[in-house]
C-alpha cells in the first residue's frame, strides 16, 4: 500500500504576522515547523505501515527551503519525499495549490492520501478537500482515528457533538487532526538517513503535460486577499468576585442598561 502525505511547512507561531502593504506572510525571524495535523497525519501513516506494510511518501509544496520539514519527514520514518517548487506555482491559493498537488500526486501513484485538516497559518481547511476532488477519489474529513482493513479504511470521523465511524474504499483521502496520533521524535539514524535521502525535486516542467499554466499561480486563483490585519487586542474584562448566581445576575443587568444595551 502506497500512502502519501501532504505536509505544509509553517510559521511556528499561531498568530502569523501580515503584511499589510501586500497581503502576504511575514515569515522573517520566525522558525518553521511541519502544520501540527500533518505531523499527526505522518505518524498515522508510519503507524499503517509498521501494521500492514507498504510505503510511506511525503509531499510538500513550496519554496526550496522547505527542504528541512520533508527531510524531517524522512528522519521520522518516511521512505521517500518530493518538493513540489516552481516560480509558476507562487501566488497560488487554495485552490491552485490543490491542483499543483493533485497533479503531482497522479505523477506519484498512491493508495490512500493523507493531508492535515488545516494549516495554522492559512487556516482554510480546502487544500485536502479539494484535492480529493480533483483526483476523484472519496474523502473522509477530520479523522480522529483511522484503520486499514482489507480493501478499505475505517475512519472515525469527529463532529461538536458526535462521531460517526465510516467505511471508505480505497483509494480515498483523509484530512487528519491533531489527536489522530502522537507524532514520534525523530532519532539520531534516521536524521543521518534523512541526510543520505535524495528529497525529489517536481517543477512545473515535470507536470506539463498535466498542468495548464492557466490553472495555477496568480492567474489559475480564484480568490483574491483584498484586505487583511491583525486584530486589536480588546480590553481587560472586568471580574465580579465573591458573588451569588442572583447578584451577578443583578450586577450584569445593572451594567447592560447603564450601556443603553437592553
Ligand atoms: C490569492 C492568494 C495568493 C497566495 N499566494 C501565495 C504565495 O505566493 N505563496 C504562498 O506560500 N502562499 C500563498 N497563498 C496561500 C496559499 O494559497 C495557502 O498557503 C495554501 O493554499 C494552503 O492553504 P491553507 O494554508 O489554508 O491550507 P489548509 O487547506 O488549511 O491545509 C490543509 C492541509 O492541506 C495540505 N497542504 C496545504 N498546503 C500545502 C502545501 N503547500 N504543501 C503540501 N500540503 C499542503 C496540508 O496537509 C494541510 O494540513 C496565497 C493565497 C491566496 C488566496
Amino acid at each position: 500500500m502506497k500512502i502519501v502525505v501532504c505536509i505544509k511547512q509553517v510559521p511556528d507561531t499561531a498568530e502569523v504576522k501580515l503584511d499589510p502593504k501586500t497581503n502576504t506572510l511575514i515569515r522573517d525571524g520566525v522558525p518553521s515547523i511541519i502544520n501540527h495535523d500533518d505531523k499527526a497525519g505522518l505518524e498515522t501513516a508510519l503507524r499503517i505501515r509498521e501494521e500492514k506494510g507498504g510505503t510511506v511518501t511525503v509531499v510538500c509544496m513550496g519554496p526550496p527551503q522547505a527542504d528541512v520539514a520533508l527531510r524531517e519527514a524522512l528522519a521520522m520514518g518516511a521512505d521517500e519525499a518530493y518538493l513540489l517548487s516552481a516560480r509558476e506555482f507562487g501566488g497560488s491559493d487554495t485552490y491552485a495549490t490543490a491542483t499543483i498537488i493533485a497533479a503531482a500526486l497522479k505523477k506519484i501513484g498512491f493508495d490512500l492520501v493523507i493531508t492535515g485538516r488545516q494549516a495554522i497559518d492559512g487556516d482554510t481547511a480546502q487544500v485536502g478537500p479539494q484535492i480529493a476532488e480533483q483526483l476523484g477519489v472519496p474523502q473522509v474529513t477530520y479523522a480522529e482515528s483511522v484503520k486499514v482493513d482489507g480493501d478499505s479504511v475505517i475512519v472515525k470521523r469527529q463532529f461538536e457533538d458526535r462521531a460517526h465511524v465510516l467505511r471508505v474504499k480505497l483509494p480515498c483521502l483523509i484530512t487528519a487532526l491533531t489527536e489522530l496520533a502522537e507524532p514520534r521524535y525523530m532519532n539520531v539514524g534516521g536524521i543521518v538517513d534523512a541526510y543520505a535521502k535524495q528529497v525529489k525535486i517536481i517543477d512545473f516542467e515535470s507536470l506539463r503535460n498535466s498542468l495548464n499554466p492557466d490553472w495555477i499561480g496568480i492567474k489559475g486563483s480564484p480568490t483574491n486577499v483584498v484586505q487583511s490585519f491583525t486584530k486589536q487586542a480588546k480590553a481587560a474584562g472586568t471580574v465580579m468576585k465573591d458573588l451569588t448566581a442572583d447578584q451577578a445576575v443583578a450586577a450584569i443587568m445593572d451594567k447592560l442598561i447603564a450601556r443603553h444595551l437592553i
